[in-house]
């Protein structure tokens, strides 16, 4: 039977991008080959913060778990989620009605059917073609002054459109330097340049919701 490692689980709202604000499960996968510096989600791959244990849950698991919640939204995140296949994932949440959002680097090709695709390229592994042209969005992390010129001339021909947002590196985001470089190129105009922010951690909204996979809800109390 299908099982995928489970790094954490948590019923809360959309804290980023074009859906910001709405509800929405969120399955967040282990493991992560990117490995940015800054991660904050390190529980997922690196060394000195991975779990234990990590286990593994079965699809049914996780869609019952998102039924549990009243879910009609799943964001599907990591870690990198698609270094795991998501196919079966994906069917078993659209059956039951619920929308998958996908939120991942580009770095490994999508398996799965998605309602939505955020695309976040890193780079310390670069996004490929099929990712980025599957896109609905694109979130650049902007750790360094040069970090949007670096992505817009990389793959600036392949926005056609689409909105790009520009968040600040979190422990960045009272950089006068890096928020400068986002007030001007969303003021340029020239792309679809959006202001963005993580929303959820002025909220504070995932440490209240986290369940880890120890505390996961069993079949047999469905
Ligand atoms: S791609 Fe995402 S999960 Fe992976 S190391 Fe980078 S920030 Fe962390």
């Amino acid at each position: 039977m299908k099982r995928l490692p489970v790094h954490e689980t948590f019923y809360t709202w959309q804290g980023e991008g074009c859906h910001m604000g709405k509800p929405a499960y969120f399955i967040r996968l282990f493991g992560c080959p990117v490995r940015c510096p800054w991660c904050d989600s390190a529980g997922t791959w690196h060394p000195d913060h991975i779990p234990d244990v990590i286990e593994k849950w079965e699809i049914q698991e996780l869609l019952h778990a998102a039924l549990k919640n009243q879910a009609k939204r799943a964001v599907v995140t990591g870690g990198e989620p698609c270094i795991h296949d998501l196919r079966d994932l994906t069917k078993a949440l659209n059956e039951n009605n619920i929308q998958v959002h996908l939120e991942t680097s580009g770095a490994f090709p999508i398996e799965g059917s998605f309602d939505w695709v955020a695309v976040s390229p890193k780079v310390y592994k670069d996004p490929l073609l099929s990712c980025l042209e599957e896109a609905q969005e694109f979130k650049l992390i902007v750790d360094t002054p040069e970090s949007i010129v670096l992505w817009e001339n990389k793959i600036g021909h392949l926005y056609s459109g689409r909105p790009i947002w520009l968040h600040p590196e979190w422990s960045l985001r009272k950089d006068k330097t890096i928020l400068e470089q986002i007030n001007l190129k969303v003021k340029e105009n020239n792309y679809d340049y959006r202001a963005g922010y993580q929303l959820h951690k002025l909220y504070g909204v995932d440490e209240e919701s986290a369940v880890t996979p120890s505390t996961k809800i069993s079949l047999s109390t469905l």
